[in-house]
């Protein structure tokens, strides 16, 4: 259940102040998610590096936690942001 009164905002694109990179930021549920700006079509290989997969839907973005893995997802799937990765 997603919780009222913690901070969703839209995501936007901005540069990583590590790596310089293009991403995208916003916060889901209070926490700061930064992700790759491509959208992924391989989920469950994303998954198996360690790294989180958010849905961005209506403009934010939503951790893919497990139970919510359990659905497909209706918007695109972007994968955490690691520095220096791809
Ligand atoms: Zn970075």
């Amino acid at each position: 259940m997603r919780s009222k009164g913690l901070a969703c905002t839209p995501a936007v694109e901005t540069v990583c102040a590590r790596c310089h990179r293009m991403i995208l930021k916003g916060l889901d549920e209070g926490w700061l998610a930064r992700v790759e700006p491509m959208p992924i079509g391989d989920e469950l290989a994303a998954l198996a590096t360690g790294r989180r997969t958010y849905e961005l839907r209506a403009g934010q973005l939503i951790e893919r936690t497990w139970d919510r893995l359990a659905t497909e997802a209706r918007g695109r799937i972007h994968v955490e942001h690691v520095c220096g990765g791809a």
